[in-house]
């Protein structure tokens, strides 16, 4: 296809409210959003890694230099005829995975365009709506914690997630299931465990939790495997998926029952569809999971989980959760639990200059 020109727009969003892991906290959202310009049409992506790259290797400066350095120059000599041949060109370059999924699920958007279609048609699924959950990130208190629990659920969130690591597990569990009874419920550790723990980890089976997501280093499936074979709740993959092979190991090490998937952390989104097929053959179910991206980011997780296999809520929440503005029109809202897609050919989001102005650290042309 004939490539016009590419855009790279770098923003930088204040947050609602710190988002804190067990390895990390920030208080601003960094996005590179990546517009494809072909044939009269627009297709965005978004590269969407945390500043202080402490969830990925990678930071948004890295992937602004991967994007400018290497992957816009092999895509402007190159012309790619669809997303397979994106995807051999962006493979030629080592790693980057948040910076290959930026500028490839643009071209996705574009495809979808071309064909006439939202993008959940065009990746193969069926439904326009999609449930979404509540996650928490690591709060100052449990007081905190419950009270903001309480007021976001007013939005039917389908389940509830918050993030965990040692001396912050146990405690706010019984509280919340002490307050809020048998909702849905389950805990992210990403990575802040170890197999010195697995004892600890097996008694969280008594919350009766739908998932314990990534308790354990991302290389450790061995240990993943331990802990799944002594423990009740499921154990979700989500920093170990990082690609088909690694997935495709801790299926037959019987590493866990559930995979999250990332369209960031697996570079675009046909290794995140490849991911979904090797999983449903192999029944393990999936969801799908977010940094939290900004809107475009969000809205493509959303369209991919509308494929057969995630049969679990998506981390996608509304815009309002997590940023003072988001750069779509219109917003992610979520009503009674649900996230439906916009009626639209592509992404069906469109982007909000206003707010992208208001936001904008840098923007540089290609053609
Ligand atoms: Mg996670």
């Amino acid at each position: 296809m004939k490539i016009d020109q590419i855009i790279l727009t770098h923003v930088r969003v204040p947050l609602t409210e710190p988002f804190k892991i067990s390895n990390g906290e920030i208080t601003e959202k960094d996005a590179i959003l990546v517009g494809v310009h072909s044939e009269g049409l627009v297709g965005y992506g978004e590269s969407s890694p945390m500043s202080g790259a402490f969830y990925s290797e990678e930071t948004p400066e890295s992937t602004w230099d991967c994007l400018v350095g290497e992957l816009i120059p092999r895509i402007l000599r190159s012309h790619p005829a669809n997303v397979e041949e994106v995807n051999r060109l962006l493979d030629s370059v080592a790693g980057n995975a948040f910076a290959k999924a930026g500028i490839e699920t643009a071209f996705w958007d574009l495809a979808a365009q071309k064909e006439g279609v939202p993008l959940y048609r065009h990746l193969g699924g069926k439904r326009n709506s999609v449930e979404s959950g509540l996650a928490m990130g690591i709060v100052p208190s449990i007081k905190y914690l419950l009270q903001s629990i309480e007021q976001h659920l007013d939005e039917g969130y389908k389940r509830l997630k918050i993030k965990i690591q040692p001396g912050w597990d146990i405690k706010p569990l019984a509280e919340i299931r002490n307050k809020f009874g048998s909702i849905q419920l389950m805990v992210d550790a990403n990575c802040a465990y170890t197999q010195a723990d697995l004892p600890h980890l097996k008694a969280l089976d008594d919350f009766d939790l739908m998932m314990i997501e990534q308790p354990l280093p991302k290389d450790d499936l061995e240990g993943h495997a331990k802990l799944q074979a002594i423990s009740r709740t499921p154990v979700c993959l989500d920093e170990s998926a990082k690609d088909v092979p690694t997935v495709q190991k801790a299926i037959a090490l019987k590493s866990c029952k559930i995979v999250n998937i990332k369209i960031q952390r697996v570079g675009g989104l046909l290794n995140a569809k490849r991911i979904h097929d090797l999983c449903a053959e192999a029944g393990i179910p999936v969801w799908g999971g977010t940094m939290p991206e900004l809107g475009i980011g969000g809205a493509q997780t959303v369209h991919m989980a509308t494929l057969d296999n995630f049969t679990y809520p998506t981390d996608v929440e509304s815009s309002k959760r997590w940023f003072v503005e988001d750069i779509i029109d219109p917003l992610i809202e979520v009503h009674d639990g649900m996230i439906t897609l916009p009626a639209g050919n592509g992404n069906g989001y469109s982007l909000n200059t206003r707010v992208i102005a208001r936001y904008k650290v840098r923007e540089q042309h290609f053609r």
